[in-house]
């Protein structure tokens, strides 16, 4: 198996790149905030429970989010690998992941960072939100809070990996290919 944490600030491009590397690689992409997102839909007891942390921009409850990953991961015994992509974004997160795959006998293989400066994510989110329909990428305010969030409760992951050797950064800034090529190079070496 391969799994793989696809890590950055929002509008690095994770979401992008995971759709495209999921089928290159025969890897399932779990994306948290895009279960969220169905849940809401859906109007489920998490998805209602979920919304508003999810509106004003902060993370939902660990708990929640915890086992609503391993619920996603049960779905797809079997699988070669996943790319895991907005998740973990807390230490309470990584050390569930971790923990929980171990239980399958297996382990995260790699954290690999999209790097972007912040003005470019804003840029790149108000653009998103003309078309995405999330509320949360339609307010510079509620933006700029992901972004806060990231860099005060997320960011610290960077360490957490780097110390298990397992922290790759990538420049995130280019065309589409071209970050894909970027981030194949590591993936090819890893699987190699
Ligand atoms: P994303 O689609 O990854 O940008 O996530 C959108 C929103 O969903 C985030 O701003 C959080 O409110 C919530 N969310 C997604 N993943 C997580 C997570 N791992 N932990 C807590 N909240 C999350």
């Amino acid at each position: 198996m391969t799994n793989l944490v696809l890590f950055g600030p929002p509008g690095a491009g994770k979401g992008t790149q995971a759709s495209i590397l999921k089928d290159k690689y025969e890897l399932i992409h779990i994306s948290t905030g895009d279960v969220f997102r169905y849940n809401i839909k859906n109007q489920t007891e998490l998805g209602l429970s979920a919304k508003s942390y999810i509106d004003k921009g902060q993370l939902v409850p660990d708990e929640v989010t915890i086992n609503m990953l391993n619920a996603e991961v049960e779905k797809n015994e079997g699988a070669n690998g996943f790319i895991f992509d907005g998740f973990p974004r807390t230490e309470a997160q990584a050390e569930a992941l971790s923990t929980y795959l171990e239980s399958k006998g297996t382990e995260v293989h790699a954290m690999i960072a999209l790097e972007v400066e912040d003005e470019i994510l804003v840029e790149r989110l108000l653009e998103r939100g003309k078309t995405s329909g999330r509320p949360d990428d339609a307010d510079e305010a509620v933006i700029r809070n992901r972004i806060n969030v990231y860099y005060n409760e997320t960011a610290i992951l960077k360490n957490y990996y780097q110390k298990q050797d397992k922290y790759y950064g990538v420049d995130g800034v280019g065309s589409i290919e071209e970050i894909t090529a970027r981030l194949s190079e590591v993936i090819d070496e890893l699987m190699k």
